[in-house]
């Protein structure tokens, strides 16, 4: 099938557009994701990891070995209004430097909370926290679900939920807020490395519609061209509701599973609804 026979039937290829390495928080190496993505039949992969394209390459080289197509992706924490909003840059230019520059930035951010979070649980009585959880890390930036891991290998807790729940979700000790740029800032670095912006997972924010569609204008008005209609497993009222907003700001519509790792069932790659017809898919950015 040729490019311009698979765009008129995007129904022939599945697209997923936001997933998770163990470069960030899942669990799978991007070889290992890649692989899994083949067996369920993506034809379409962008890996998205969390402020961090250092699983790209290994996952293009796998994806060749596997025969599909893999998009390179990049899932930014930003802020809005005083909200954490998740930026998706999708065919991003891994050469361009204002983006290696601010991805450079995040990790920084990434590691210095890293490091307060180990303080903190330390004056809780949790020795050794930090130094625990970079041998869970590997050599990516120490993160929450590292802490869990040596919080349940040292016997503090028993699983990962009961790890947030006393440890390091809201309000306990070693919850630690990171200030992310604002989107304003990032949106346009993701443009200026030929990406595509999409806001990830819109209905996971708890905002009324109302601010909902004002953060959407914002968006748009520093160079987002995308809107995630579908995310994970979400019911068909949300995403048609989803395409809709995109639909009225002149948006592109994406799918993502937002799968971390195959312990959750309900967040499989490859596993989501179609996309609305009422609104273009974002492939039709470097597509044509
Ligand atoms: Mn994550
Ligand atoms: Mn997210
Ligand atoms: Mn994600």
């Amino acid at each position: 099938m040729n490019t311009i026979e698979r765009i008129r039937d995007p129904a022939a290829r599945t697209y997923d557009l936001h997933c998770h390495s163990n470069q960030s928080d899942g669990s799978l190496s991007p070889e290992e994701l890649v692989s899994r993505a083949k067996v369920k039949e993506v034809s379409v992969l962008a890996l998205t990891d969390h402020d961090t394209v250092i699983g790209l390459s290994r996952a293009k080289a796998q994806a060749k070995i596997e025969n599909i197509e893999l998009i390179s992706g990049i899932e930014f924490s930003t802020q809005w209004q005083g909200r954490n909003i998740h930026i998706v840059g999708l065919n991003i230019d891994l050469n361009n430097v204002n983006l290696l520059e601010l991805i450079e930035k995040q990790e920084g951010r990434r590691h210095d909370r890293a490091k307060m979070i180990g303080q903190k649980l330390e004056a809780v009585g949790v020795e050794g926290a930090y130094e625990g959880a970079q041998r869970f890390s590997g050599p990516g930036v120490v993160g929450r679900p590292h802490f869990a891991k040596y919080l349940i290998e040292q016997g503090y807790v028993s699983s990962m939920e009961k790890a947030f729940k006393r440890y390091l979700g809201a309000g306990k000790p070693g919850d630690v807020k990171l200030l992310w740029p604002s989107f304003e800032e990032v949106i346009p670095v993701i443009v200026g490395s030929a990406g595509v912006a999409v806001i990830a997972h819109p209905t996971k924010y708890e905002m009324t519609r109302t601010k909902l569609c004002h953060m959407v204008e914002d968006f748009v008005e520093s160079g987002g061209r995308g809107i995630e209609v579908v995310s994970g497993n979400q019911d068909a009222r949300s995403s048609l509701d989803m395409a809709k907003i995109g639909v009225k700001y002149g948006l592109l519509g994406s799918v993502g599973s937002d799968f971390h790792t195959p312990s959750n069932g309900w967040a499989e790659l490859g596993r989501c609804a179609s996309i609305p017809a009422i609104i273009d898919p974002v492939w039709s950015a470097w597509e044509r």
